[in-house]
């Protein structure tokens, strides 16, 4: 029996919404809480969609953040397969598309996106896939079975670990990526090109500063990938990887500040009273990028936000500060990423890439801002600290490997 008012409600039933009940009971909050979730399933890591889910080493199981008994101990309502269309911010109240209704004392926004589509034609044929939540990923494995050529559009991290693990599989992959190099929006060039090589060593046909024009049909199904300047790609699947567009309409036209996501402060909080909104969705001044007002998709970010608005709903505010962190498994290489590369100006590569165990600094001012750190778990367990001081350390002592990190944040 679902009751009408909740003392929480938190919208959307994925990483950050569930750690946000979880805080929540932790910090002993006893009120009543409900999720609300668009997707039939409890709760669930979504990093392994793209990497041992696709590649069939993880069943679905061992994916959900806490078992079933978990939420029914710890009393928290778990509403599925129900999608909020819209918020009453005066009378405190969500509507389904069902139309169903419920009220909320506090409201917490946890609604990640949904993927970006492409806007040319045969966008929406079958055997053209996104990749965000298991039900895609599903539907991408039934019809593996049937296809031999996938072209996967987008060279950021999901299509770089799409094309990693469907080559694992024997597929042949074509990926496809419009700027001049992949993972142009979160890292400096010499990452980009160690990855470009890696998947071309694999055997992916990578090419890059290539714009699709349409997705070509044979008998009601994607056959080909249409570039401009007329060359069509054969693809028995497209796997579009292109980001993705926060789920925040409903809280917009509530009334909240925000566009490219609901705008909060550092405590979650959006313009509405009594609503917080965490997660990929939440647009916030970020430390870590200069204080520019930005949107982090990462589990950790997720997280923490989760963490920053129980505290503020339990009386304990503590605004947000977290070192923004990120992984990536590509083939055997593991990328650890910490702090933001944004606005730098200056790298040092520290080990030999050939050897696939290196790290990139990023400085800005001659600060380091980050690190990229490729199957040298060190230096990024070691170079978190120079990030978060913003240290300042000679370029030439950066390079060098025979000098730990941990030891050069001494000097510093
Ligand atoms: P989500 O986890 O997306 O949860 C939002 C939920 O809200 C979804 O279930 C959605 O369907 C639901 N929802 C949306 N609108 C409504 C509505 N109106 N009503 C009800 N429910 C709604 N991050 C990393 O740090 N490392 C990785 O390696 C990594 N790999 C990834 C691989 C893939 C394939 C994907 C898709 C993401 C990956 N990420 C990774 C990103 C990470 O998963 C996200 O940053 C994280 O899930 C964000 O959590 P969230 O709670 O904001 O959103």
């Amino acid at each position: 029996m679902i009751s009408n008012f909740y003392d929480v409600v938190i919208v959307g039933a994925g990483h950050g919404g569930a750690q946000a009940a979880v805080m929540l009971r932790q910090l002993g909050f006893e009120g009543t809480i409900a999720v609300v979730g668009d997707e039939p399933e409890l709760p669930y890591e979504r990093p392994p969609l793209s990497k041992e889910y696709l590649a069939g080493e993880k069943i679905f199981e061992r994916l959900l953040i806490r078992p079933a008994a978990f939420w029914t101990e710890r009393k928290v309502g778990m509403i599925l397969n129900t999608q909020v269309t819209a918020v009453d911010p005066a009378a405190k109240r969500l509507t389904f598309a069902s139309g169903g209704s419920l009220e909320y004392g506090a409201l917490v926004w946890a609604t990640g996106g949904s993927p970006r589509k492409l806007i040319c034609s045969g966008h929406d044929l079958p055997g053209v896939h996104a990749v965000r939540t298991r039900a895609d990923v599903v539907k991408v494995m039934d019809e593996l079975a049937i296809c031999s050529q996938v072209v996967v559009i987008g060279g950021g991290y999901i299509g770089l670990e799409a094309a990693a693990v469907l080559t694992k599989l024997g597929k042949k992959v074509v990926l496809l990526e419009a700027l001049d190099r992949v993972l142009a929006r979160v890292a400096g060039s010499e990452l980009s090109a160690f990855y470009e090589a890696e998947h071309r060593a694999h055997g992916v046909d990578l090419r890059t500063g290539v714009k699709v024009d349409c997705i070509e049909e044979r008998d009601g199904r994607a056959c080909g990938v249409r570039l401009e300047g007329r060359e069509v790609v054969p693809a028995d699947m497209v796997i579009v990887g292109i980001g993705i567009v926060p789920a925040v309409q409903p809280l917009i036209e509530a009334g909240a500040e925000g566009g490219n996501g609901v705008l909060v402060d550092e405590y979650c909080r959006t313009s509405l009273p009594d609503v917080y909104a965490i997660g990929d969705c939440a647009a916030h001044a970020n430390a870590f990028a200069d204080s520019a007002t930005i949107r982090l998709e990462s589990v950790q970010n997720a997280n923490d936000q989760a963490s920053t608005a129980a505290k503020a709903i339990t009386g304990n505010p503590e605004p947000y500060k977290a070192t923004p962190w990120f992984w990536s498994n590509q083939y055997d290489l593991k990328l650890q990423t910490v702090g933001l590369s944004t606005g730098f100006d200056q790298t040092v590569v520290r080990g030999d890439p050939a050897n696939r165990s290196f790290s990139i600094v990023y400085l800005r001012n001659g600060q380091v801002i980050a690190l990229d750190c490729v199957n040298a778990v060190k230096d990024y367990v070691q170079g978190r600290q120079l990030v978060e001081t913003r240290a300042r350390i000679d370029s030439a002592l950066l390079a060098d490997i025979a000098k730990p990190l941990k030891e050069l944040s001494k000097v510093c």
